[in-house]
């Protein structure tokens, strides 16, 4: 099949917009959403230092070198990576290279910052020893280091890779969990006293458009799935929105439109509170005590129980 808007043979079909688009088309419509949605957001304003956050999975990966294709150049602007290693053996230890790797040929300055440095224990290690599921203590913790790290390194944005299909399955899935308040946690550009603005540059790309940017631009990427991975809701979320989408493509553009109308009435509702500075370590917490401090406090008992 050719190309919808040259001669050459197309490798993607674009199904919400009914285009074929060969290669050079791809990127340049590719880089042209990212763009895109940057400016409709406020994503990069001039003198920002922006952390990516890097984990070294393909949808990051691709972040970090659509950013410094697009933004690299410019002198008033500053990047540099951040990949945490919660300590997940077999799956994170590749990505960590895939990220060094990226990060040293993009000639970004890049960091790792583990838990077990951190925290004193990998997330294999707190999974053994609490209750908790794997991805609560890897959350948690994990939002804890980028953010802490972020700011520590003089960020004022945080970018992630998170995609259209990320966007929205969380979108449903906290409307069909009636949790409205954690909804309007995904309005952009919310600034909160010590949270480091987040920032999601691919939150108008599909998933598979951003695999096929990584083997459009010879990426490296790891295919693997984290072990703990298990997420029975938001699978069945996911699914829905992949078969309505096939059914009708767009679709995940139109929840997302839904999401920005509502985003006055969410603001209205829950507005930004001052956080409070956690009494034991000082990071921006709601409560006392930030849920990081809370988790460890409850792995060291078990800790100390179990000696
Ligand atoms: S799936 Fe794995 S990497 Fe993702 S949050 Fe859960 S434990 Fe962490
Ligand atoms: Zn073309
Ligand atoms: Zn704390």
């Amino acid at each position: 099949m050719k190309c919808s808007h040259c001669r050459r043979e197309a490798i993607y079909f674009q199904r919400h917009s009914g285009r074929h688009l060969c290669k050079k088309h791809f990127l340049y419509d590719f880089e042209k959403r990212v763009r895109y949605a940057v400016k409709k957001y406020r994503m990069i304003e001039s003198g920002d230092r922006i952390a990516i956050a890097l984990s070294g999975g393909k949808d990051s990966v691709a972040l970090t070198h659509v950013l410094m294709n697009l933004y690299g150049s410019r002198k008033d602007l500053e990047f540099f990576a951040i990949t945490i290693d919660e300590g997940i053996k077999g799956y994170r230890p590749p990505t960590v290279k895939i990220a060094k790797k990226i990060t040293k040929e993009l000639g970004i300055d890049h960091v790792v910052v583990s838990f077990e440095e951190n925290f004193g224990m990998t997330l294999d290690e707190m999974v053994k020893l609490g209750d908790k599921k794997p991805c609560t203590y890897c959350g948690v913790f994990r939002k804890y280091l980028l953010n802490k790290t972020a700011r520590e390194m003089g960020a004022n944005k945080l970018a992630t890779a998170h995609n259209l299909d990320d966007e929205t399955q969380t979108i449903l899935l906290n409307f069909l969990q009636a949790d409205i308040e954690r909804l309007a946690r995904l309005i952009p550009q919310r600034v909160q006293k010590g949270l480091v603005m987040r920032i999601k540059p691919f939150r108008e790309l599909y998933e598979k458009e951003i695999l096929i940017y990584c083997i459009v631009n010879s990426l490296p990427i790891d295919m693997n799935e984290c072990p703990y991975s298990h997420f029975p809701v938001r699978a069945m979320v996911r699914d829905f929105l992949y078969d309505f989408e096939n059914a009708y493509p767009g679709r995940k553009f139109s929840v997302m439109r839904s999401f920005e109308t509502l985003i006055p009435c969410l603001r209205e509702m829950f507005p930004q509170i001052d956080l409070n500075k956690c009494e034991k370590c000082g990071e921006p917490t709601p409560s006392k005590v930030c849920q990081a401090c809370v988790l460890l406090e409850e792995l060291k008992k078990a800790k100390d129980s179990n000696s």
